[in-house]
């Protein structure tokens, strides 16, 4: 027996349950298929920063239509998430960092960030827990932080409610064809079709992709993560260094339980086989020194936990989104490059719309799979395995 769909969709992350949840919005019948519970992998681990702030103007857009997701999650998803809009400081340890502080802020003035460059006199009166040795920031008060450990979860339970049909803990292991649809194959020995495919596979979308003759270069790697103690809730906005040395590079949240959560500084190894990234103890120790740097008060603290997640990379740093460039029906959104917690709702919203219109009322272009020079290429012989 096989179920079939308008819409399967292998990945229960967030870019598969936000898509799930879109799709059943717009009426098209879904499938989504997770190896493990939904939003357990990089979706559930990640440090939580919902920032527009640093992003490049090309990506506004998107990310533009994923704020707007985020503001209305209880009335969309009925959670809210932990979503807390703190703002966002940026800040540089230099003078001279203030004028490419402003040169970003204008090349983004049109999306509505509503940055603020502080010199250290504003710095001292709002954000005195910042070390005198930031000399400027860029302030961006609609800038949040969330609970990424409930986000995608929240995103399957809403599109579950509308009658996605979500399907854990089965892994997809080949792909074949049933006729004009494609057909998956599960460890466990069950089918299911659909005219329209999904991978939302995160950094096992590589592989998948391969499968039909469109290989891309992922590079899976693993971003360093740490949570202190709690303290006196006191920090209000994410803080991130800007800076070109990589072992300056910290950013930090605090949730209002007290604890602060870090990361930053290095990415450790990752690997798709054992679905694990591992933590780089130099990297933590580092993280602390520039903890201390960024906000002295947090020397003091106890560090409870470290931990990574499997994260995929591209070399132009922008993800794949869209139709496949050899397979009619066959549609991706992975590859986030660390930066697709914000973007996520907005990647389900947009991935949605162009399943179901055909088109997208944001621009995604560069965002295409085609642009890795390998979508000439046809689909390979079916029934090929993942595993
Ligand atoms: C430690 C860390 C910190 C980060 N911090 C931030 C941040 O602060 N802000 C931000 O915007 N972004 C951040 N990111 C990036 C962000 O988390 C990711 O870009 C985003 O979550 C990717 O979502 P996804 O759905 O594409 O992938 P994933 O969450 O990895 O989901 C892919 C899913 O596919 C499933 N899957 C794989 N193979 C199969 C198969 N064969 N069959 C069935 N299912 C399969 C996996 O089990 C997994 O659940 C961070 C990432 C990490 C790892």
């Amino acid at each position: 027996m096989s179920e079939k769909a308008d819409v399967l969709i292998i990945g229960g992350g967030l870019m598969g349950a936000a898509s799930a949840f879109f799709l059943r919005q717009r009426g098209l019948s879904v499938l989504l298929v997770e190896h493990d519970r939904i939003g357990q992998q990089a979706s559930g681990v990640n440090f939580g920063n919902v920032r527009r702030h640093g992003r490049p103007a090309e990506q506004m857009e998107l990310s533009n239509r994923a704020h707007e997701i985020w503001t209305k999650l209880p009335a969309l998803v009925g959670e809210d998430c932990e979503f807390l809009r703190t703002g966002h400081l940026r800040v540089g340890y230099h003078e001279a960092d203030e004028e490419a502080l402003a040169d970003y802020a204008s090349s983004v003035r049109d999306f509505g960030l509503g940055l603020e460059i502080l010199g250290r006199k504003a710095l001292n009166e709002r954000f005195s827990q910042v070390s005198e040795k930031v000399k400027v920031a860029s302030f961006s008060p609609y800038c949040a932080h969330a609970n990424p450990r409930i986000t995608a979860p929240a995103f399957g339970r809403a599109a579950a409610r509308l009658g996605a049909k979500i399907f854990e803990q089965t892994i997809c292991e080949s792909f074949g064809r049933a006729g004009a649809d494609f057909e998956i194959h599960t460890r466990d020995g069950r089918r299911f079709q659909a005219a329209t495919l999904l991978l939302t596979c995160g950094a096992w979308t590589g592989a998948m992709a391969a499968q039909f003759g469109e290989t891309v270069p992922l590079a899976v790697r693993g971003p360093q993560m740490g949570v202190t103690e709690p303290m006196p809730y006191a920090l209000k906005p994410v803080i991130g260094v800007f800076t070109e040395k990589l072992e300056q590079m910290i950013y930090l949240r605090q949730i209002k339980r007290g604890n602060v959560v870090f990361g930053g500084g290095g990415r450790g190894p990752a690997s798709t086989a054992t679905r694990r990234a591992s933590v780089d103890p130099t990297i933590t120790l580092n993280q602390f020194r520039q903890l201390r740097e960024l906000v002295p008060a947090l020397g003091r603290l106890r560090l409870i936990r470290v931990w990574s997640g499997v994260e995929s990379y591209l070399p132009d740093d922008r993800p794949v989104m869209g139709e496949s460039a050899a397979v009619p029906g066959l549609f991706y959104a992975f590859g986030f490059c660390g930066h697709g917690f914000q973007l996520g709702p907005g990647v389900g919203a947009t991935m949605a719309e162009l399943i179901a219109t055909g088109r997208t009322s944001i621009p995604i272009a560069p965002y295409t799979i085609g642009r890795f020079g390998s979508g000439q290429g046809t689909e390979r012989s079916s029934s090929r395995r993942l595993h």
